[in-house]
């Protein structure tokens, strides 16, 4: 068995074990697992369908994105921050639009961020400290299956001995899984969020709603839970989908972020979006580092734009804007609306993932990577923003994203000096 960091969901769990041998794992759940266990494979880098070496398919590549006027490079969340930082690089010098999965997924928050700021702390926080922890619109136990355990259930930390000194709440549209794990669930009436937490706010401050209830929950129970909130010693709201891609969308995380702050006059509370991919936050950081925006970036003028109604990839192929497509560690085939892979498959698509999925079969381009954490190392964002370096535990005939990437950015380079 080897030490390894888990490279599926946004805990990135480092304290599993793995014996690419036996294919047993420790401390590893279900999906984490699936994740480090053989499967089927991209087999050889291909153009048009055809078997080809890596340099064939990088070259191919290259002159398809040179070629572009405006080529969308999408995806990221699933690759390490090398890799990323050469993708921003290359959108950069091919003057094309850099977007990763967070543009349909958590984005919304970041919008909030920016207008409000977060009051954020680590995971590590929270296992030490949280006496209360609300689950909003989150469901961790079927999307990131060891957070309860780890962090923030049934953890425990230098202030929380046990269990018992720890209030949970899920609020949520429907009686999830993770709702079974709380002491108390709070269902509530689909895009009802911005009320509810505007409720909360009002009680929070000691003001009376005039409404009996608000978003299916009545008000002495939104005064109970205002109530608790206050008295705990260190709150955290954890905050899913459920929030960030209902009615309010970024107005929603932008009300909890101020009903955090309120809460914060008398108490300590922090707020943290549930991040899905294992480096999503890295694919929003690291563009960060280079250029100040996250996502939905436009380099077609020469320098960074940001306008995530115009430059999100989704956007960009309804509008069919994009004249080819580069997808990294992403299945956008299979997620994205009909009429946007409708323009997918319209456009020369270059694909670099490690397994085969939707967006293989309509690439032009298809270039196998190693597996991060598993046949490639490199510096990965937890969900909470500590950077972690997943390990290599086995060679393999891949190349890394870092590497291809490096190349792809090389040729481009040589070929717009020359
Ligand atoms: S919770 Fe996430 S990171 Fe941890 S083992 Fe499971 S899939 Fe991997």
């Amino acid at each position: 068995m080897a030490y390894a960091i888990c490279t599926f969901c946004g805990n990135v769990c480092d304290d599993v074990e793995f014996d690419v041998n036996t294919q047993k794992g420790k401390k590893l759940c279900a999906l984490g697992l699936a994740k480090f266990r053989e499967k089927e494979r991209i087999k050889s880098p291909m153009v048009d369908g055809k078997e080809v070496s890596y340099e064939e398919a990088i070259e191919k590549a290259v002159e398809i994105l040179v070629s572009a006027k405006k080529p969308l490079l999408y995806g990221w969340a699933s690759t390490v921050n090398e890799a990323i930082r050469y993708g921003v690089l290359l959108t950069e010098k091919v003057r094309g639009v850099y977007d990763q999965c967070a543009s349909v997924c958590h984005a919304p928050g970041t919008l909030a961020v920016i207008e409000e700021g977060i009051p954020g702390g680590s995971l590590g926080a929270v296992k030490n400290r949280a006496d209360m922890v609300i689950f909003w619109g989150s469901n961790p136990l079927e999307a990131h299956p060891r957070h309860p355990t780890r962090y923030s259930v049934m953890a425990k930390g230098f202030l929380i001995k046990n269990r018992k000194d720890r209030k949970v709440v899920v609020v949520d549209v429907r009686k999830t899984k993770s709702a079974s794990m709380a002491d108390k669930f709070i269902q509530i009436r689909p895009g009802y969020d911005y009320a509810i937490i505007s409720a909360l706010r009002a009680l929070a401050k000691g003001e009376d709603i005039e409404a009996d209830e608000v978003g299916g929950v009545p008000k002495e129970e939104l005064a109970e839970l205002a109530e608790e909130m206050k008295s705990a010693k260190y709150g955290v709201i954890f905050y899913g989908l459920g929030v960030t891609q209902s009615r309010g969308r970024d107005r929603n995380v932008e009300n909890a972020v101020k009903l955090i702050q309120l809460l914060n006059r008398y108490t300590r509370w922090i707020i943290w979006p549930m991040r899905g991919h294992y480096n999503v936050v890295g694919a929003g950081e690291v563009p960060a580092w280079e250029v100040g925006y996250q996502y939905g970036i436009d380099f077609s003028r020469g320098y960074p734009r940001f306008s995530p109604a115009e430059f999100s990839a989704v956007e960009m192929l309804l509008r069919r804007d994009c004249d080819a497509m580069l997808v990294v560690s992403s299945d956008p085939a299979a997620h994205f609306p009909r009429k946007a892979v409708e323009h997918m498959k319209k456009i020369p698509v270059i694909q670099i993932d490690p397994f085969p999925n939707m967006t293989t079969l309509l690439s032009n381009v298809v270039i196998p990577s190693a597996v991060a954490g598993i046949e490639a190392e490199g510096n990965v964002y937890r969900m909470d923003g500590i950077v972690l370096r997943v390990k290599k535990l086995v060679d393999s005939q891949y190349w890394s994203d870092e590497k291809i990437l490096h190349e792809m950015l090389k040729i481009v380079e040589e070929k717009l000096e020359g």
